[in-house]
């Protein structure tokens, strides 16, 4: 593992989301993250999760721009849902 820091991740994310299939994880260096957005789409704003399959890190980007007809989960009990199922997460902050 290599520790890394918040700001680590800021400056290796891609602006265009179609590009996080491409990008490399600053801890791991495997290719390819993932992200969801959570919020209130009705003001279009929200945070964002960006995470690594392989090593389990992940950022959370806070108020984060929700693009058009992007998948955001904006129900609390979707939210709940989600980060059951992620907790497996280890949050770099
Ligand atoms: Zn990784």
């Amino acid at each position: 593992m290599n520790n890394t820091k918040y700001i680590d991740w800021l400056k290796v994310l891609p602006t265009d989301d179609l590009r996080y299939d491409e990008c490399a994880c600053p801890e791991c260096g495997s290719l390819g993250l993932k992200y969801q957005y959570f919020g209130l789409k009705k003001i279009g704003f929200g945070w964002k999760l960006i995470w690594c399959d392989a090593c389990k890190s992940a950022v959370n980007i806070s108020r984060a721009k929700i693009p058009e007809g992007v998948n955001c989960l904006v129900d609390g009990y979707e939210q709940a849902e989600f980060n059951a199922q992620h907790s497996y997460l280890r949050l770099i902050s």
